[in-house]
């Protein structure tokens, strides 16, 4: 935290972030940014989601002279954005495509005339010429590129408009630029500061970590009993994201909860597009609604008090996986990051990259990125330490993830991963078969069903050998064996194959060592410890009805007034008033996130809803 010097008036800045957005001090990085920024100079920001990149080109804007121009493509988003800033006493605006013309003419009549601090623009905008007339007839405090990944040409979310914008610091030398995004990697970094011409801007990177995420994942036995406790247990009530590899599993997830009592809309690309824009708003909108969805759904979605991100498929990659629980906790108060992966995943996933279009170097690249998520899923490590090196920082093991707080145990398992590899071999004299994880496992346990029968495979000399393990414990050893790359699947049937190492594992030249699952008591316990850890920010029995009572309060304007409940107050903020309960209104502007418009404009409110008998 940057803490003001006692002799030193603190700076515009800094009474801007205090005046208007009633925050005390800037996080770290911020400060930096925004002073060179409000210098006239140009930035290039990395910040993890949530880590308050907004604040780094908005306060310039409010600083400087002139209007600062946002170029963002999630038009879906812009009325919030704009609607959130108005809260806060901040006149911003937007054109795009969703506009009338005459709210675009009012808009574009503000602009020129001076009179807004904030215009956020789509990128294909300023290929109309008219846009380009526009912004030379008002004054530009500065260009704000969001999302700037979406310059990087082999990046996913990559936009053709986007290289256009290049161009601002040929046609307006002197504005200064700020490109801001959370996608990490060192190469996206490198193509985004060529291709838009920043390579003398001054380079923020911030740390990955997101502290307040706890990092959860498991083996999936019962995915529909394993989600129902995990929400019951731990976030009832709570807002949060459900992710879904397919569109079927989306609906019956949804589906599911709604019939288990928790409010739960789908989304996916097949759905209209009136559908996904109601379910978008509305989880925007309302308290505690999930959100059961493929990974179509989530960029720019920057509701800060998402409390858990769910993954119910494994992710394709450490990227993807991070990018998605980032949305969790965007505010700072605990939230958890689940993920429950199987066997049949892995199986799923390597299927579909061997079968995939495109040439090998695409399909190892992708087999390079689904390894690094299995070794995230089977690490004896701490995750976010694991999480952080992916990205190229350090970490110490962090007490706020699974395996720090219930350490797994590893086990020496050569001798069980000798058994189902010395099976494979057995079974592939009879290759145009699909004799999948689940056969090998009965055949070692010696379950004579109607397959075994068909194969006469209770005559295989491994036929009944394991069974000092249980069925759960086999899958575990095949997932693991598969996350080793000492067996693979094939691509066509399905079937388990050998891999090179396999016959070093097979001759007991190379030792398999496993991960022993932690006991489900000892999760709960982890649970537990968690609620006890988060203590400080917990609310006190007193406090509780009272912050019921603002949640209330809140839910009535927000619908009042059209916006989402998070646009008048946070919940962090509205936490503090409950357990402070301030009696006027100087009391409560020293409460984080009380700024002087929301003072004005909801103070008396809140008070009332104190006093109330
Ligand atoms: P990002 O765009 O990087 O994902 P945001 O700009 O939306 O993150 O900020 C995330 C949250 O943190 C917001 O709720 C924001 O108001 C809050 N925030 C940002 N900077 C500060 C600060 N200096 N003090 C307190 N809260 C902050
Ligand atoms: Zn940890």
């Amino acid at each position: 935290m940057v803490t003001p010097v006692s002799e030193t008036e603190p700076s515009e800045a800094l009474r801007t972030l205090r005046r208007v957005f009633g925050y005390d001090a800037f996080r770290s990085g911020q400060q930096e940014v925004i002073e060179h920024v409000v210098e006239g100079g140009d930035a290039l920001v990395l910040m993890p989601t949530g880590g308050g990149k907004s604040l780094c080109y908005q306060i310039p804007s409010l600083v400087r002279k002139g209007t600062g121009v946002v170029i963002s493509p999630l038009i879906a988003l812009m009325q919030d954005q704009v609607d959130a800033l108005r809260a806060l006493g901040v006149r911003a605006g937007f054109l795009n495509s969703t506009q009338g013309i005459d709210e675009r003419r009012t808009v574009e009549a503000e602009f020129a005339s001076g009179e807004l601090d904030l215009l956020y623009l789509a990128p294909e905008r300023l290929r109309v010429a008219s846009t380009v007339e526009l912004l030379d007839r008002g004054t530009i405090a500065l260009f704000a590129i969001d999302e700037a990944h979406c310059v990087a040409q082999w990046g996913h979310d990559f936009r053709p408009d986007y290289l256009m914008l290049s161009g601002l610091h040929e046609r307006w030398p002197d504005v200064p630029r700020i490109a801001l995004t959370a996608t990490a990697t060192q190469a996206t970094r490198e193509e985004i500061a060529n291709r838009l011409d920043l390579a003398g801007a001054r380079q923020h990177v911030a740390s990955f970590d997101r502290p307040n995420i706890q990092y959860r994942i498991e083996p999936k036995a019962d995915a529909k009993r394993q989600l129902l406790a995990f929400l019951r247990n731990e976030h009832a009530g709570d807002a949060g994201i459900v992710y879904c590899l397919s569109r079927a599993s989306v609906e019956k997830y949804a589906e599911f909860l709604t019939d288990n009592g928790i409010e739960a809309v789908p989304y996916h690309a097949g759905l209209d597009a009136q559908t996904r824009a109601l379910h978008q708003a509305r989880f925007l909108r309302e308290d505690g609604l999930v959100v059961v969805a493929t990974i179509a759904f989530g960029m720019g979605i920057d509701k800060p008090d998402v409390r858990f991100v769910a993954h119910l498929d494994l992710p394709k990659s450490v990227e993807g996986y991070y990018q998605e629980t980032g949305r969790a906790g965007r505010d700072g108060q605990p939230s958890t990051a689940w993920l429950a992966y199987g066997l049949q995943d892995v199986v799923n996933l390597r299927k579909m990259i061997d079968g995939s279009p495109g040439d090998e170097a695409h399909r190892r690249r992708q087999s390079r990125h689904l390894d690094a998520m299995l070794a995230l899923c089977e690490t004896v490590e701490c995750r976010r330490v694991q999480l952080l090196n992916y990205f190229g920082q350090r970490g110490e093991p962090c007490g706020n993830c699974d395996t720090c707080l219930t350490p797994p145990e590893t086990w020496d398992g050569t001798v069980p991963a000798q058994k189902v590899l010395s099976t494979i071999v057995r079974l592939d004299r009879e290759r145009r078969q699909k004799f999948g994880a689940g056969h090998i496992i009965d055949i070692l346990l010696g379950k004579r069903n109607a397959k075994v029968a068909q194969f006469d495979h209770d005559a295989l000399s491994t036929f009944g050998i394991g069974t000092e393990l249980r069925d759960t414990e086999w899958r575990g050893v095949v997932r693991q064996l598969l996350a080793q790359g000492h067996a693979s699947v094939e691509a066509t049937y399905g079937s388990l194959v050998l891999t090179e190492s396999s016959g070093e594992v097979l001759s007991g030249a190379q030792k398999v060592l496993l991960r022993r699952e932690p006991e489900r008591q000892k999760t709960a316990r982890a649970a537990k410890e968690r609620k006890d850890r988060k203590a400080p920010v917990e609310l006190s029995a007193d406090a509780q009805p009272l912050f019921e009572r603002l949640r209330a309060w809140r839910a009535a304007t927000a619908k009042e007034q059209g916006v989402p409940a998070y646009v008048i107050f946070h919940d962090a903020t509205l936490r503090e008033i409950a357990t402070v309960r301030p009696a006027t209104l100087l009391d409560l502007a020293a409460i984080n996130g009380v700024g002087e418009n929301k003072l004005n404009k909801y103070g008396e409110g809140v008070l009332e809803t104190l006093t109330e008998p």
